[in-house]
């Protein structure tokens, strides 16, 4: 655990045993809060977490009891979602004994090692099976508290580039001495099943001990190595003989020092009186004396596998112990990280200062120094990164050296266009339009994303695509998610094109899940003949067996949960067709040169004129019916509402359930007066269509609805946003929510009502009234909840990266110009000092297919 956040649980727990009487810091605990932000600050602690740290502590001393108890848990929750393991340690719940959950993590301990006898091997694993260690007791003990399991762990020997002959990487654990047929099956529950995925089952996270320390230097709260002589060992039942409590005590010549062990009785037959041990472990204290609990120990003779340096933690399951893991491990790499191959061509290794693969799998498991894990980490990250950027950059060469026809615009059509628009294009627009323009005047296929914060004015340059192509006679398709938004683009394409880019109504169709099979019919014949340049619709409509004339631009509209396979794809379909993404959720850069690295990017980062910025609220669940009489006077000025409801965990069927309750709730005793209208995800198409077509003519006042509504929907009449549940969603799906008011000229408001009162959730939804820029909330969307949520989908190579964080812009860059560099030296890879790269690259892009959502 960051040391700064130890130190901060400290107080909380001292505070807590004292009964908040903010005594436990000298002065009240106000007086800690700047050393400790400069420290965390130092520390790299994320921003967003020192300020709700500060802000919840700085008026701690001005509290009554209850509101302090109220902070700290809170405070403590957020911790939690930082630091996992504190959720065993909860000082807020305190029970009869605190040091329970550290009792019981031991007793799980010194089960599932079993008792390693003397004459064993030092460095091989010790664990024979059938041992205790798979005993169904400590599995089931283990299982309650057990390091959380990492489930969005990508399975290691899939990614492992790294080339040692099959036959030893292939090789099954069971060759491992100390593993059994039945550790191995617990082990394939983490996915273990070869010698190579041992060897890439890398750390969780590292124990310090390197620091060798006299007992009389010894302060509270450090973590340490000592050498000590045992001048004493006992054990005596505690708690009515229901635990074991060994007591030892321990020397070095400058001090003495008590150790306690909990239920683990047989370490007095390891560690007699005389013996020289290492022990490590947090310097605790009792009754004013300090002392160590539970530490690792090791008799001193051993090779120093535990203690007495930094000792990898590793992620867990049940029935195994992480000593035991950490042995077997050990001996594997011992025996294999020498023997891999190094995929990384020297010129790239050197210009990027990259230490060796097999060194860097040995440091990262067992590192002689900080330094040292620092570069093996490093050198993992690039691997992955430039890995990835391979792949992306391959797949945009891919795409690049396809021929498709030119679809030029001279400078009259394009004035025309703009010259008959309701509005003056803003400067980005602009600027976007050129890139297209260009994109679709070369020969080489138009890859764009075309990114513009919500209310930015895409559309309006999607139209002036879809003119310049059909101006040369080719064929446009325009997907929308949902048919929702595909029904609004067909009312704007039909207003805007017919009237600027001349192209007759009838030339533009719909085509969604509710067209009638007749209609889909006559439109499939009228594309495939021609005569329809521009269908819109959902994704569906270019799955179907619809056949084109001419295809010459796809546009997918607020599309940001496709990845670059899926993209793919959809290319595949027609004969290399131009391609615009358009996404409202602005993406970070780190994501822009990843997941979005195989397509050019234009920007929309200018706002149409005379918008308000949308005022964001929060409201608690006791300030709902403030939230409601405000919705009610808006009501009452004409306004249109949205109020979403809720996002429940769980099947679309629950969801719209809870929209339908609340729907009549509100309908009948809240908003009596009005017209309110209900939106969700299990209507059928046209049922949706109709109440949508109801809001925006302005019959319906209130829309309930789940989140079927989160992008795209232009009303401008609607000047509150309502969400329900704000706190189970991301700030980027939040602010796509928020704009969808603030799109005319009334001042809009967004209010925001988190589930629970003291949620630590709710921290994050400050930030959603803090600013308006989408890019700082996506950043900090990113940060929060990582890329696969983000994403809203698991993008294959992308958000189960295990070393490499998709935040990293530098290693992003680096790893970019590296794959740039060698692409251009060897396009296809086929130099012979590039052939094991070749083949990494092969086994990092071909896992699971990506879902499509
Ligand atoms: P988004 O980028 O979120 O898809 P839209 O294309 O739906 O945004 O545009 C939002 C609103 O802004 C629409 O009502 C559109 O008519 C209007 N709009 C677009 N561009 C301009 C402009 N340059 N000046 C004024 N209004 C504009
Ligand atoms: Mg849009």
């Amino acid at each position: 655990m960051n040391p700064v956040i130890t130190k901060l649980t400290k107080f909380i727990r001292l505070e807590t045993e004292r009964g908040f009487d903010d005594r436990a810091v000298v002065g009240g605990l106000g007086r800690m809060l700047e050393p400790w932000q400069a420290e965390a600050a130092t520390a790299g602690l994320p921003g967003p977490l020192i300020e709700a740290v500060i802000s919840r502590l700085r008026d701690y001393g001005g509290l009554p009891t209850n509101a302090r108890r109220d902070v700290l848990q809170g405070l403590w929750h957020r911790l939690q979602q930082v630091e996992p393991e504190l959720e065993a340690l909860d000082p807020l719940h305190p029970g009869v004994e605190t040091d329970t959950a550290a009792a019981q993590a031991e007793a799980i301990e010194a089960e599932a090692v079993g008792v390693p006898s003397e004459d064993e091997p030092a460095d091989d694993a010790t664990v024979r099976a059938g041992s205790p260690s798979m005993d169904s007791e400590a599995e089931s003990a283990e299982a309650q508290t057990s390091e959380p399991p990492t489930p969005e762990k990508r399975k290691p020997k899939e990614q492992a580039p790294s080339k040692e002959p099959p036959a030893a990487m292939n090789a099954a654990l069971t060759t491992v001495q100390g593993i059994g047929p039945k550790s191995a099956k617990t082990l394939a529950k983490l996915g273990l099943e070869t010698l190579g995925d041992l060897l890439w089952h890398l750390p969780r996270r590292y124990d310090d001990y390197s620091q060798l320390e006299t007992i009389n230097r010894l302060w509270y709260g450090q973590e340490v190595t000592i050498i000590a002589t045992v001048e004493k060992i006992e054990v005596r039942d505690v708690r009515r003989g229901r635990m074991k409590l060994t007591e030892a005590l321990v020397s070095d010549g400058t001090g003495s020092l008590q150790v306690t062990w909990f239920n683990q009785p047989w370490i007095v037959n390891k560690l007699q009186p005389g013996r020289p041990v290492v022990l490590s472990g947090k310097v605790d204290q009792y009754l004013g004396r300090l002392t160590m609990n539970s530490p690792e120990w090791e008799p001193l003779e051993r090779k120093q596998l535990h203690t007495n340096r930094i000792v990898p933690v590793y992620p867990l399951t049940a029935g195994v112990s992480g000593k035991w893991l950490r042995k077997v491990i050990h001996s594997v790499v011992q025996r294999l990280a020498a023997r891999v191959p190094d995929p990384l061509p020297e010129s790239i290794r050197s210009s990027s200062k990259l230490i060796p693969l097999s060194t860097a799998l040995q440091q990262v498991h067992f590192p002689d120094s900080q330094e040292m894990l620092r570069a093996a980490q490093h050198r993992l990250a690039f691997d992955e990164m430039f890995l990835l950027q391979l792949g992306v950059l391959r797949q945009k060469q891919e795409w690049e050296h396809v021929e498709t026809r030119a679809l030029p615009a001279d400078q009259a059509w394009i004035d025309h266009f703009k010259a008959t628009l309701p509005y003056q294009l803003t400067n980005a627009q602009s600027t976007a339009l050129e890139d297209i323009r260009r994109d679709l005047a070369a020969t080489r296929p138009m890859n764009r994303l075309l990114q513009g914060d919500v209310g930015s004015g895409k559309t309006v340059v999607a139209a002036a695509a879809i003119g310049i192509v059909t101006s040369q006679g080719a064929q446009s398709a325009l997907m929308a998610p949902t048919s929702i938004l595909a029904e609004q683009h067909f009312r704007t394409m039909t207003t805007l094109l017919p009237q600027s880019a001349g192209v007759p109504t009838e030339q533009i169709r719909l085509l969604v899940g509710s067209t009638s099979e007749a209609e889909k019919t006559e439109i499939r014949t009228a594309l495939a003949s021609g005569e329809v340049k521009v269908i819109i619709g959902t994704h569906a409509l270019i799955e179907g067996p619809v056949q084109f004339k001419e295809l010459g631009l796809v546009i997918i509209d607020e599309q940001h949960r496709f990845g670059v396979e899926q993209r793919s794809e959809l290319r595949s379909k027609g004969d290399s067709p131009n391609l615009l993404v358009m996404t409202a959720t602005p993406i970070p850069r780190s994501l822009a040169l990843t997941v979005f690295g195989d397509l050019d990017l234009t920007l929309l980062d200018e706002m149409p004129p005379g918008r308000h910025e949308v005022q964001t609220h929060i409201f608690l669940p006791t300030e709902r019916a403030r939230a409601h009489s405000f919705i009610q006077s808006q009501i009452e000025l004409g306004n249109q509402v949205f109020i979403i409801y809720p996002l429940v965990e769980g099947s679309e069927n629950v969801q719209a359930k809870a929209a339908v309750d609340e729907y009549e709730h509100l309908a009948k005793e809240i908003f009596s007066e009005a017209s309110v209208g209900l939106l969700h995800g299990r209507m059928k198409p046209d049922e949706k269509d109709a109440v949508m077509e109801r809001f925006h003519g302005g019959e319906i006042d209130v829309l309930v609805s789940t989140s079927v509504v989160e992008v795209g929907v232009d009303v401008p009449n609607a000047t509150v946003m309502l969400i329900e549940g704000a706190n189970r969603f991301g700030l980027a799906q939040l602010h796509q929510f928020r704009g969808r008011v603030g799109r005319g000229s009334e001042q809009a408001y967004c209010l925001l009502i988190p589930t629970e009162a003291d949620d630590a959730a709710n921290e994050r939804l400050k930030a959603m009234q803090e600013t308006n820029d989408g890019f700082v909330l996506a950043e900090r969307d990113l940060e929060q909840r990582g890329p696969g949520e983000f994403l809203g989908t698991r993008q294959s190579g992308f958000a189960e990266l295990r070393t490499a964080q998709l935040t990293d812009v530098r290693l992003i860059e680096a790893a970019r110009g590296e794959a740039t560099r060698l692409f251009e030296q060897d396009p296809d890879l086929s130099q012979p000092d590039h052939r094991l790269l070749g083949e990494a690259l092969q086994r990092f892009w071909t896992p699971e297919k990506g879902e499509v959502s």
